[in-house]
């Protein structure tokens, strides 16, 4: 699904991401982890060209993505994306936010997005909050809105960049079972988060990133058990 090969991206004089190769394959879960600054987001950002890489190559589905012949819009709607500040419309109702795209980008009905729009609510256990603003509602379900919304286009990928890091502790499960069940349904997934048990029960492959590189790599069972990168330990003895 992503083929990315030897990508860096560059701020200024600043190394963000320094020749990083990263594939994820149809249907895998990668969980991203590494201390702030490391290049994560910049990595995810990349993948739907929300930032634009210096140098290497981005293949999305076979479809190099920096190509100045590649319709990026379309690449968007196959990766969806989830943001750690969930990025709602404040002033569409929940049901509006996740018919707006279908019916702009996806040219679907009006009923068939409403329909669509009202059975992922229900998968996230949101129906009753259809009519409700944004505002009204607790991050955890606006974080739980902001899934259905990226599912409601029905994404070939979806990435999410930190998708718990702005709740408070008690929504917290509630967004990863949401996740969880996206997982379960073969949905391909590149998260970076700070859940280690999300990652341990979850991930495929966990990456560990480090001033602008993947520094290890592997199963979660070789990541939590036995990591051979000094700052990956370093990283996981203060997470964990
Ligand atoms: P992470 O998500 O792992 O915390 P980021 O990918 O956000 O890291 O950032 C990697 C590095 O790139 C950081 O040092 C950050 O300050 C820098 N950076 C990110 N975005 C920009 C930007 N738009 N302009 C300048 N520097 C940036
Ligand atoms: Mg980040």
């Amino acid at each position: 699904m992503v083929e990315a090969t030897e990508i860096v991206k560059i701020y200024g004089s600043f190394k963000a991401l320094d020749r990083v190769s990263f594939d994820v394959f149809d249907g895998e879960k990668v969980v991203i982890i590494g201390p702030s600054g490391s290049g994560k987001s910049t990595l995810l950002r990349s993948i739907n060209r929300l930032e634009v890489i210096d140098r290497g190559r981005i293949l999305v589905d076979g479809i190099d993505i920096n190509d100045q012949k590649t319709d990026i819009t379309k690449i968007r709607e196959e990766v969806g994306m989830v943001f750690q500040s969930f990025n709602l419309f404040p002033h569409k109702t929940v049901l509006e936010n996740l018919t707006l795209a279908q019916v702009v980008v996806r040219k679907r009905s009006r009923q068939e997005a409403e329909e669509r729009a009202m059975a992922l609510l229900e998968r996230v256990g949101l129906a009753e909050k259809a009519k409700a603003y944004p505002g009204k509602l607790s991050g955890g379900q606006q974080q739980r809105v902001a899934i259905a919304r990226s599912l409601a286009m029905d994404p070939k990928m979806l990435l999410f960049d930190e998708p718990t890091s702005a709740l408070d502790p008690e929504m917290i499960g509630e967004v990863l079972d949401v996740m969880k069940g996206v997982a379960r349904e073969g949905m391909t997934m590149a998260v970076v988060t700070h859940e280690m048990g999300f990652a341990r029960e979850v991930a495929d492959r966990v990456i560990f990133m480090d001033a602008g590189r993947i520094v290890e790599e592997g199963t979660p069972e070789h990541f939590f058990t036995a990591p051979t990168h000094d700052r990956a330990k370093l990283f996981l003895s203060q997470i964990l």
